[in-house]
């Protein structure tokens, strides 16, 4: 069994708690506008391309997506997406074994959407749990039940998004509604397993007092999640739209002080 992942990334303090290794599946089912990782939303693996990188040397003139092991010395080029194995990720996350005990981390499987390549991530979940290694899945839930159901007992921790609560708003700006995320994220509430609720803020879309109060009242019917995040648009990820040669949408960076306001209507303090 074989996935597609584009990147396992070592000393994450971002992807839940403790030092973690991130690894990030290809392919999405949503379409946010303001994805800083376009390059995760197709299932294919893809060459990236950095125009002004390249001195036109013409090594890569007969280059395709398997040619895994290219390497452009300019950093120009970059084949986007590698198979893995199951062994080969375990591999991979319990190099960092060590750095999880002493830090309270672990493994958090990201993408994309790793829960589209759900046997993948059961098998590699199950074999993390093995060896005694904390699982997070980072998701934006727009999966059957079934899947969550399938790695709930081998998941110590969901990273689960909340992008809009009004439906219109959810549905334009990332290609499908919000039904099935909230009506999976009410079951998650209500099971065992830890939930960390991750709001990424976009000015323009959901940075008003309004989806922040919808929030918290969803929270007040289904109870809260061990944590909320909050993760404020940045625009680093611009750049890599072109590298796909595919045109960007600019949002505007929220300043501190509305992320502030924002989260207090949600979890003052
Ligand atoms: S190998 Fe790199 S520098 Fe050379 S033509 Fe290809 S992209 Fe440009």
């Amino acid at each position: 069994m074989k996935a597609t992942i584009f990147d396992i990334q070592r000393n994450s303090y971002v992807d839940g708690p403790g030092i973690r290794t991130t690894v990030f599946f290809k392919g999405c089912n949503l379409k946010c506008r303001w994805c800083h990782n376009p390059e995760s939303q197709s299932f294919e693996k893809q060459i990236l391309f950095y125009q002004n990188k390249c001195t036109r040397c013409g090594r890569c003139k007969d280059l395709t997506v398997d040619d895994e092991n290219f390497i452009c010395f300019n950093d120009a080029k970059e084949i986007c997406g590698k198979e893995y194995s199951v062994d080969k990720v375990l591999k991979e996350v319990i190099k960092d074994k060590a750095f999880y005990e002493t830090s309270g981390g672990g493994v958090t499987f990201s993408g994309g959407e790793c829960m589209l390549q759900i046997d993948f991530l059961l098998e590699t979940l199950k074999k993390c749990k093995e060896n005694g290694i904390h699982t997070a899945v980072d998701t934006a839930g727009h999966i059957p039940w079934e899947s969550f159901d399938k790695i709930l007992p081998f998941t110590d921790l969901f990273l689960y998004d909340i992008k809009a609560m009004n439906e219109e708003i959810h549905k334009k700006y990332t290609g499908v509604t919000n039904t099935r995320i909230l009506k999976n994220l009410k079951k998650l509430l209500k099971s065992d397993v830890d939930v960390w609720v991750r709001i990424p803020v976009i000015s323009g879309v959901n940075d008003t007092e309004n989806e922040m109060k919808n929030i918290k009242a969803y929270f007040d019917i289904n109870g809260y999640p061990e944590k909320v995040e909050f993760l404020p648009y940045h625009a680093m990820g611009e750049h890599k739209y072109e590298t796909l040669g595919k045109s960007v949408e600019k949002f505007e960076v929220p300043d501190k002080e509305k992320i502030e306001k924002l989260k207090n209507i949600i979890v003052p303090y």
